[in-house]
């Protein structure tokens, strides 16, 4: 699994952030260095809104209309990633300095695995051969269902409160 990223890393995430914002003239605020920095230092794959939440309790006063812009922005810059699981919601995880790898997710209760497999870039580079192409990335997610059926019935419970989860 994924752990938050390395205090040096949040410096220059926020060094890239801050000349992405100048060149285009966007407004330096302190609020959207807050969410850059509370991506960074989460785990793992979140919702708009789970930042916004966490963001809140966490006792910092930010819209709701500032985490979804700034995520915008962000994803503009490539610094975080936006993702889509199945249906509809779209997912974000940071993008800088986060090692490439793939997902698993339930199509229960949406909860996302992440894995790294070196067989698939192995997959990756035959394709390449094969099909004349200078492949660069992929994209690849699996669909299932948790063995765990008792925590996979928590987490459903959870989804449908609305509360946060992981
Ligand atoms: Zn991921
Ligand atoms: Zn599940």
């Amino acid at each position: 699994m994924a752990h938050p990223a390395h205090e040096d890393t949040i410096q220059l995430v926020k060094e890239i952030f801050r000349s992405y914002l100048k060149e285009g003239n966007q407004r330096q605020t302190p609020e959207r260095f807050m969410v850059l920095e509370e991506i960074y230092r989460a785990d793992g794959h979140f919702d708009a809104d789970d930042i916004f939440f966490r963001m809140q309790e966490g006792g910092t006063r930010v819209s709701r209309a500032t985490v979804y812009n700034t995520l915008d922005l962000l994803v503009e810059c490539g610094l975080v990633q936006k993702q889509q699981f199945g249906k509809s919601q779209y997912y974000y995880e940071r993008a800088y300095a986060y090692q490439q790898h793939d997902h698993i997710i339930c199509n229960e209760c949406g909860h996302v695995l992440e894995f790294c497999d070196p067989r698939i870039g192995e997959i990756q580079d035959m394709l390449g051969k094969i099909h004349g192409m200078n492949i660069e990335s992929h994209s690849l997610h699996f669909y299932g269902t948790c063995e765990n059926v008792e925590a996979c019935d928590k987490r459903k419970e959870g989804l449908k409160k609305g509360s946060l989860v992981n």
